[in-house]
């Protein structure tokens, strides 16, 4: 989308009270609505851990480690701005403490600050407004929209709020704060806006101030708490923003706009009132709303405390339920029991598709490979991705191709078979940290095969995130047992992708969940529902 505005307008959404309260879909909703209205935006997130990126953190404790076209590993709002802007981002997006003193450090040791002692102010502080302006000049943004990550009164956040400050003071005019709060209701239905006053308090203490308030909240606010918080917070009623408990997140647009957000937010840039152009993406929702028919289905594994660990496969299957107007019901099926000779039927039988998702290390493996053993030999539809792709490859070479305590060497270092192996290119890396194969990479898929028909193409590229691979001393055994390796990297050396010779067995050693978007479904996605619902019918 070409640039609209002379200047870059910057708009920095600033968490308070606690965190989970949906900063990354708030930034994703208003970056919408301002598409809609023919702007470009850049969506920038701060994280202010030390950790460079996220690829070293434990998915089940932070959330998913999300991976960028550039193989940039980072949080996954970054995810949730893609899903919704439908556009690619890139490392300049994601700012964290560790890459911001990383920088800092190097450029000191390389005498970039000779004579000088480097200090918070102004070297960091700086280096995080140039960052910013940057990212917002290469993508030609309008708005530049800054998540900033934990909650106001962080230890982690304070410098890089005071950079957003003295951004505000240099260019007067065109930077905004936008608070997001939650609003408590006690049991006699009555809001409560202290927490949200003291927040306040504590953001305008470090020389900010919020002109837009957006609530989190589980009842609607009445007129009496909306006054109050504009009373006590120096903003306007009607900046005063409802963020009601939604069923699909996708929905936040909408509902900020039908309380007339833009036309507010335009208001404060001293911009003319645009009609955004939210029509498609009603509809689609109108979809998700109204469903035809239901799916169910198993995301396998060992879980504990999971949603978040695998976002961007549920995100996938909502983006592909709408595509098809259906709702697909997710559980994430705990197949522990079934490495105890647990009846695999009696777990799973009422799913019409199984997925095997990403994942590292030997925990739950043997679970994993006995579900997709029961989806090959009852002809359910199966989706494998990453290390699903290598573990039905495994099931394969063990329980058709004969191969005994087949493995990975990942799982089993001594394995007999290792169909699975370390990537040539891993084999000298020590270092743990951004170091596996990442980001997009080409495959190539053969004609013919259910991986090209699902995406209509004979060239993709999806995102990657692995160290390991089909050992090509294995595939002719395999494919002679009958294994269809349907998609291959562009130089032929890496099986990309591999299928059953029946049934709808599908997987890719990418996540084709990266890539998917409300308004461009993951082809693989769409053609496995599809399969589900073949199979739901011929169940009924
Ligand atoms: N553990 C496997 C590997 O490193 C799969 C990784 C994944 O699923 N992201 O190759």
């Amino acid at each position: 989308m070409p640039k609209k505005l002379s200047k870059t307008k910057y708009i920095f959404i600033l968490g308070s009270i606690m965190s989970g309260l949906g900063k990354g879909i708030l930034s994703s909703s208003i970056g919408k609505i301002l598409q809609s209205c023919d702007f470009s935006i850049c969506p920038i997130k701060f994280d202010g851990y030390l950790n460079v990126d996220c690829g070293t953190m434990n998915p089940l404790r932070h959330g998913e480690v999300f991976v960028l076209e550039d193989g940039t590993e980072c949080d996954m709002d970054l995810g949730t701005y893609e899903r919704f802007l439908n556009i690619s981002l890139n490392s300049q997006n994601s700012i964290t403490g560790g890459k911001l003193f990383k920088k800092i450090i190097e450029k000191e040791r390389a005498g970039g600050y000779l004579g000088k002692d480097v200090q918070f102010v102004p070297h960091l502080t700086n280096e995080i407004k140039s960052w910013i302006k940057k990212a917002a000049e290469d993508f030609s943004a309008d708005f530049c929209l800054v998540e900033v990550g934990g909650t106001v009164g962080d230890l982690e956040n304070g410098y890089f709020i005071e950079a957003a400050r003295q951004l505000a003071q240099e260019q007067k005019g065109d930077v905004l704060f936008i608070q997001l709060t939650y609003i408590p209701f006690l049991s006699s239905g009555e809001a409560k806006t202290k927490p949200t006053q003291h927040s306040n308090r504590l953001i305008t203490s470090l020389g900010v101030h919020p002109e837009i308030i957006i609530c989190r909240t589980e009842e609607k606010l009445n007129k009496e708490a909306k006054e109050k918080i504009s009373l006590y917070c120096n903003v306007e009623p009607d900046c005063i923003f409802e963020d009601p408990k939604l069923e699909y997140l996708y929905e936040l647009p909408l509902v900020l706009e039908k309380q007339g957000f833009s036309s507010i937010l335009l208001k404060k840039f001293n911009l003319e009132p645009v009609q955004p152009k939210l029509d498609n993406w009603k509809k689609i929702l109108d979809r998700l709303a109204n469903p035809t028919q239901t799916v169910d289905v198993a995301i396998t594994g060992k879980y504990t405390a999971v949603v978040d660990a695998y976002a961007s496969i549920k995100e996938a299957l909502v983006h592909a339920s709408a595509k098809l107007g259906i709702k697909t019901k997710v559980d994430f099926v705990d197949t522990e029991g079934l490495e105890n000779n647990k009846d695999p039927n009696q777990l799973l039988q009422k799913y019409n598709g199984i997925i095997v998702p990403g994942g590292f290390g030997s925990r739950g493996v043997e679970g994993k490979i006995k579900s997709i053993e029961w989806a090959r030999i009852n002809s359910i539809p199966f989706l494998g991705l990453c290390f699903g792709m290598q573990l039905m490859v495994i099931e394969y070479a063990r329980n058709v191709a004969g191969l005994k305590n087949a493995n990975s060497t990942e799982v089993d270092p001594n394995t007999p078979h290792p169909v699975v192996d370390l990537l040539p290119s891993q084999k000298k890396i020590t270092q743990k940290g951004g170091t596996m194969r990442l980001g997009s990479w080409e495959c190539i898929l053969k004609k013919g095969t259910k991986a090209a028909l699902a995406y209509s193409k004979e060239r993709v590229f999806e995102r990657h995130r692995h160290r390991y691979e089909v050992n090509n001393a294995y595939t002719e055994i395999l494919e002679k047992a009958g294994l269809i390796f349907s998609g291959t990297s562009a130089d032929g050396t890496i099986m990309e992708m591999a299928e059953w010779p029946t049934g709808w067995g599908v997987a890719t050693q990418a996540h084709a969940e990266f890539t998917s978007r409300l308004e461009q479904p993951s082809a693989l996605f769409v053609a496995f529902l599809e399969e589900c619902l073949k199979n739901k019918k011929a169940k009924s």
